[in-house]
């Protein structure tokens, strides 16, 4: 445990990074600490060059107080975002701040040899000469994580990366910690550190909804992860109207065989080949596929049978997240993913199964909305935050203050 000096600076630090002019009468409200105790801790951050005075906040009557920040160029982080068919990697700033990124299509299924190596070669481009040093990695995967070892575990479209050590290898390349989070948990933190109304929102339940469907939970303004990190892991439960429909994780009538993109890909192939729908029958004709993205433009351009697919999928998906606000009671439920492309087809009725099934009490300040940060950004964004909120904890701050930085010895 650390002790409550470390406690202190992490939560003076913590202030500091997200307050905007952070000064220390303010610190005092915020942390809960006596003035005597913020000033003491303020100095010795100042000392450890973390953070700087920047100029002077508001008098309250006496001396204006010093405003202070974070010295978020003293080293940079990187996000690194997996997703199943798609690699974006970000170098940031110690404030959170992207400075720049690269995308590149990826089969996660090809294994994490050539993933992780293209992820290496993308951040190589990112860092360059390396003028301010790597002090800390977040990474993103499209499957489960046992949060505490980093390490994925059999991960269902994922073949090849089941406990492959994705920790180790970046720490040995960067000399700098790791830390390795499922998709949508990471997804959830970009969206609570980039939206002011989220960041007010203590409880809130983020729910990416594409070809996966899965859910993140934030606890009084933290992640909530379970004993293992498979918290909030809802794709898989067995819903009342998934019948026999067979699963990709080889179980049967799971939440995201039937109410997932590759559900609606398929429903919308057969609205095309059953000629019900003379829009996606276009498309199949011409492209000899349809994809999610197709059922929804087919309803945005007036679609009644691609409508009304869009319409029977989002209830499905409201019923099971009516459950979830019954059973969380969060403030803010946001929905993330290809779903945001739908918004106008698929929030009332979602909207209208939440309020139909969960319970009034549940629902009376509701906030329900589709995510603020634009689909491939939210992952690299939350692989950046993620690894500020634990490289700046106190449980890591323990390990490494003393020494000035938390980068590790280089092994070379
Ligand atoms: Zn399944």
């Amino acid at each position: 445990m650390p002790s409550d000096r470390i406690t202190g600076l992490a939560a003076v630090l913590d202030a500091v990074r997200g307050g905007d002019h952070m000064t220390q009468p303010m610190l005092v409200e915020r942390v809960g600490l006596g003035r005597s105790v913020v000033a003491q801790r303020v100095a010795e951050l100042e000392t450890a060059g973390l953070i700087e005075g920047a100029g002077l906040g508001p008098s309250s009557g006496g001396r204006a107080p010093r405003q202070l920040r974070l010295r978020g160029d003293r080293g940079r982080v990187l996000g690194v975002d997996i997703a199943a068919t798609e690699l974006v990697v970000g170098l940031a700033d110690l404030g959170g701040t992207l400075l720049a990124t690269r995308q590149q299509a990826i089969d996660v299924a090809d294994g994490p040899e050539p993933v992780l190596s293209l992820a290496e070669k993308l951040a190589g481009e990112l860092v360059g000469d390396g003028a301010a040093p790597i002090w800390a990695i977040g990474v993103g995967v499209p499957g489960p994580v046992e949060f505490r070892s980093g390490l994925p575990v059999v991960p269902p479209i994922m073949p090849g990366w089941d406990r492959y050590p994705i920790r180790d290898r970046f720490t040995a390349r960067y000399g700098a910690p790791v830390w390795v989070d499922n998709d949508v948990n990471v997804m959830a933190l970009g969206e609570l550190r980039s939206r002011p109304q989220a960041l007010e929102a203590e409880h809130m339940l983020y729910v990416r909804a594409g070809i996966g469907i899965g859910a993140a939970i934030i606890m009084d303004g933290r992640l909530y992860r379970g004993a293992n990190g498979s918290a909030g892991d809802i794709g898989h439960v067995a819903i009342p109207e998934g019948g026999n429909t067979i699963c990709r994780c080889g179980n049967i009538g799971c939440l995201e065989a039937v109410a997932g993109g590759t559900a609606l890909a398929r429903e919308g192939r057969m609205l095309a080949e059953t000629r019900q729908s003379p829009a996606l029958a276009a498309i199949l004709a011409t492209s000899q596929e349809v994809r999610p993205i197709d059922v929804t433009q087919a309803a945005a351009q007036g679609d009644q049978a691609a409508r009304a697919l869009l319409q029977r999928t989002s209830a499905l998906l409201g019923g099971t997240l009516a459950t979830l606000v019954s059973f969380y009671n969060p403030a803010e439920l946001v929905l993330g993913g290809g779903i945001v492309r739908a918004k106008e087809h698929v929030l009332d009725t979602i909207r209208e199964a939440i309020g139909r099934r969960a319970l009034p009490l549940a629902t009376q300040n509701l906030r329900i909305d589709v995510a603020a940060l634009p689909e491939e950004l939210s992952g690299v964004t939350g692989a950046v935050h993620l690894a500020l909120d634990e490289v700046f904890s106190a449980a890591s701050l323990e390990t490494w203050l003393a020494a000035g930085s938390p980068r590790m010895p280089s092994p070379h």
